[in-house]
């Protein structure tokens, strides 16, 4: 299924062969992009290091003259036509001209590939902080509120994953599950007597059905939220009105 959107997205055509892209150094592509966006200025100094992030994100800047690019080490030793992919990406960034959709298609899809989701996965992991408090709130005990809706909706049968309060009262990212942690985080704005329990529980549960039907990865689009999700979803008992207060709360 990726492979043959793969071919599609221009990994095999006769000009890429032609363009010798496959005997050039991570170096050699970017100046080669750098000349492609910006014909008429002259090449600056190009630095380009790989470095041991705790994600798969790359960085570009412009410093005393010279372009400094730091990619993941997740990308070292990535084929030449993904490193030209993020070099148009990155270089389109430091000079606010976009790249053209089919270098943001095949950089994605090559992200997404089973392999590197695992790759990437294990990075966050091992280089991850911890960016979270524990399971007990001031107000509110996130592992009391887990194991009763573990009961109620679950049978009780639901391995309790990590349980943490979110550090920053975060408004739009009211919870979220990691899987490479596998890791429930709650904002912390729940935690307060005035946050309803209901609207609470109902995001609880919400992260919960996360972990009950795993995400399902076609090509480059991530389904989360598939039409069983959803139905499953409004099993919740007082899923209007929970909804409602959410809406209410800010
Ligand atoms: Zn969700």
């Amino acid at each position: 299924m990726v492979d043959s959107v793969e071919a599609q997205g221009g990994f095999l055509t006769p000009v890429n062969v032609a363009s010798s892209l496959f005997f050039e150094s991570p170096e050699e592509i970017f100046r080669r992009v750098h000349r492609e966006i910006r014909p008429r200025t002259p090449l600056p100094p190009l630095a380009i290091e790989y470095k041991q992030f705790a994600n798969a994100d790359s960085h570009v800047r412009l410093e005393n003259g010279t372009v400094t690019v730091r990619i993941t080490d997740l990308l070292e030793g990535a084929p030449a036509p993904v490193t030209e992919a993020l070099a148009h990406i990155l270089l389109g960034k430091l000079y606010r001209r976009p790249a053209a959709r089919q270098y943001e298609h095949r950089y994605r899809l090559y992200l997404n590939r089973r392999d590197m989701r695992r790759r990437i996965n294990l990075v966050r992991q091992a280089r991850g902080r911890k960016v979270h408090l524990g399971a007990q709130g001031t107000v509110h005990n996130l592992e009391e509120i887990f194991e009763d809706l573990n009961r109620k909706h679950f049978g009780g049968m639901m391995a309790r994953p990590g349980l943490g309060w979110s550090h920053v009262r975060s408004r739009t990212r009211l919870g979220h599950f990691d899987p490479s942690h596998n890791m429930i985080m709650i904002s912390r704005i729940f935690d307060d007597p005035r946050a309803p329990r209901l609207a609470l529980e109902y995001v609880m549960f919400h992260e919960m059905l996360h972990l009950h039907y795993p995400v399902d990865h076609t090509g480059s689009r991530r389904c989360v939220h598939t039409p069983e999700f959803k139905a499953h979803e409004k099993q919740f008992p007082e899923f209007r009105e929970a909804r409602a207060l959410l809406k209410k709360m800010w």
